[in-house]
């Protein structure tokens, strides 16, 4: 997988790259993260690429200019790539959202800032729109870094064979509940199964704690 990022702030992904599962898919060559400048589309020296509104209001909007350009130049490598701006006027991304989306060869992310983009480009060259969640956040990067995560993990071999199979929202259920040594902490025990040795008791126990805990915190996933 091939993620292309169109951004005002590329070292913001200098994170991701360099650190746990995402960077690890990049060592493995798995998927690559290439980040473009917008600012080195932008047709004047003092190198802008937002302006104040039509019709008036606070704060600026990223112009089409500049982004098309570079979305058409990333084409020029990639002439399927999937472009996503990064919105919350988008698309939920889900567990099931991620899974489609990792299924790509090459991925377009658009990071807005300030108002966002103009809608022209919205209209005429994002193939989708994905939200992170229900509220606003300054700047697309943290967007696009919380997509290449969820969608890294479920790339074949990013992770270990089975590592994301029991992953909340995975089967429509959220993950058991996990411990790890000592087996008692203040007086607080590990239940008693997982020492036992026993894998099918423990199975059997995960699957009904996985349900137990959806029931408790998200009854709607059951009714899936
Ligand atoms: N004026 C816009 C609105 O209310 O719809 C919000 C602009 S926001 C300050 C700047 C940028 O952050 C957006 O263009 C988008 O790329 C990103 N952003 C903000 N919230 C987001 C969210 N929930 N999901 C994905 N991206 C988001």
């Amino acid at each position: 997988m091939r993620f292309d990022v169109i951004t005002l702030f590329p070292e913001m992904f200098s994170a991701i790259k360099s650190e746990g599962v995402v960077a690890r898919g990049i060592k493995k060559s798995l998927l690559s993260i290439n980040t473009w400048q917008l600012r080195d589309f932008s047709n004047n020296k003092y190198k802008n690429v937002d302006d104040k509104p039509y019709g008036g209001g606070a704060g600026m909007v990223m112009q089409v200019r500049p982004i098309r350009d570079c979305i058409n130049k990333i084409k020029q490598k990639k002439p399927k790539t999937k472009v996503i701006y990064l919105s919350p006027q988008g698309k939920k991304l889900t567990h099931k959202l991620a899974k489609e989306l990792s299924e790509l060869d090459s991925i377009t992310l658009l990071c807005g800032r300030y108002e966002g983009v103009d809608e022209r480009i919205i209209e005429h060259d994002i193939d989708m729109e994905v939200s992170i969640g229900d509220y606003v956040i300054s700047g697309g990067e943290l967007a696009s870094m919380v997509l290449i995560d969820a969608v890294s993990r479920q790339i074949p071999g990013v992770l270990g064979n089975t590592d994301s199979l029991n992953d909340s929202f995975a089967n429509n259920l959220l993950d058991y509940p996990h411990y790890t040594r000592p087996d008692t902490i203040d007086n607080q025990k590990v239940p008693e199964v997982l020492l036992s040795g026993h894998q099918a008791n423990i199975d059997s126990w995960r699957s009904e704690q996985s349900i137990i805990k959806t029931r408790e915190k998200r009854k709607d996933l059951l009714q899936k």
